[in-house]
């Protein structure tokens, strides 16, 4: 949406192709106290303001999924489920989805103690007892961000091994308030009104335990689909665009913003930043500088 802003307001005439909800992942929060000029901010109530924006700056609105991208001549065909658009230059911001942990519980809890954002969430756990799942990059970052303000941390890992870079497996080390349970899996999250554990089976022993937390964080991975771009633009071994950070992509006149391209920090406000990049940079190109 800051891209489509961005790219009306400078002028040009905008295509906003969503297949969903318009402010994406956002719409699926109650709570965002990290996005600057709100103190405390519901993610529809968010979306709704952009969405304001949006129309107000004049970008026309296409509710259709985009399938795949292909060249034609300098200019690219967007391919779309129910027609196809073509564009002088095109701004990919797909997102991202969060992988689920599948288990009973998830659902009912989620958002009211159940998080899939350690640095969006962790702040509504200062001082308290959290559970992270996952034995990667992410989950320990994680780990290492929430034993800096909660009370205890268990990390849940299903391997005995965590497959992160040594400098996150350092970074837990440091912390003596981050419980490692390995060769253990989630099984169900509990609790009534609230969120009062998460029970996980030692794939060891087969015994299943309740350990007592306020707040459950899944960090077993992020989704990324680009396939319908990746004949188009480079794409990581992980399904991230790679740009640089200016948004330029490897396919001229293709930008890639947001949560989608290769970054360290998926956040609104880092999203928004890109979306306003990836615009600016859309029109030097269109303009041939
Ligand atoms: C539960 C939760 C809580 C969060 N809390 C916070 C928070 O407190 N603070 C914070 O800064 N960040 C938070 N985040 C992260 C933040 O929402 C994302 O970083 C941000 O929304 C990324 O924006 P984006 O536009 O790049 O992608 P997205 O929000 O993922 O939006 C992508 C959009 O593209 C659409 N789309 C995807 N594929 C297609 C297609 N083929 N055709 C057409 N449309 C398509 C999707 O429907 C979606 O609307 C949270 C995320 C989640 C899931």
């Amino acid at each position: 949406m800051t891209a489509a802003i961005y790219a009306a307001d400078a002028g040009l005439s905008v295509r906003l192709i969503e297949k969903g909800m318009y402010g994406g992942q956002m719409t699926t929060t109650d709570r965002i106290e990290n996005y600057p000029g709100f103190k405390e901010i519901a993610g529809w109530e968010l979306s709704q303001r952009m969405f304001e924006c949006v129309t107000a700056s004049g970008v026309s609105l296409t509710s259709d999924n985009v399938l795949s991208l292909e060249r034609s001549g300098t200019n690219y065909k967007v391919i779309c489920q129910k027609e196809t658009y073509e564009a002088n230059a095109v701004i990919i911001a797909n997102g991202v989805a969060r992988r689920k942990l599948d288990i009973p519980g998830e659902k009912e809890f989620a958002g009211r103690g159940v998080s899939y954002c350690a640095v969006c969430d962790g702040n509504f756990f200062r001082g308290r007892d959290v559970a992270v799942i996952g034995g990667g990059n992410s989950a320990l970052e994680d780990a290492a961000y929430l034993g800096g303000i909660c009370n205890r941390v268990f990390l849940i890992h299903r391997r005995d091994e965590f497959r992160a870079d040594e400098k996150y497996v350092r970074a837990i080390n440091s912390f003596d308030n981050i419980e490692r349970v390995t060769s253990h899996v989630p099984v169900r999250i509990v609790g009534n009104e609230t969120l009062t554990g998460i029970e996980v089976r030692d794939l060891k022993t087969d015994s299943v335990r309740t350990i007592p937390v306020s707040g459950v964080f899944a960090a077993t991975g992020l989704i990324s689909d680009n396939n319908a771009f990746a004949g188009i633009v480079n794409v990581t071994d992980e399904g991230y665009i790679v740009s640089d950070e200016n948004c330029v992509t490897s396919a001229p006149g293709v930008f890639a913003a947001g949560d989608t391209r290769q970054k360290k920090l998926r956040q609104i406000v880092t999203a928004c930043a890109d979306g306003a990049s990836a615009a600016k940079r859309a029109l030097e190109y269109l303009n041939g500088v």
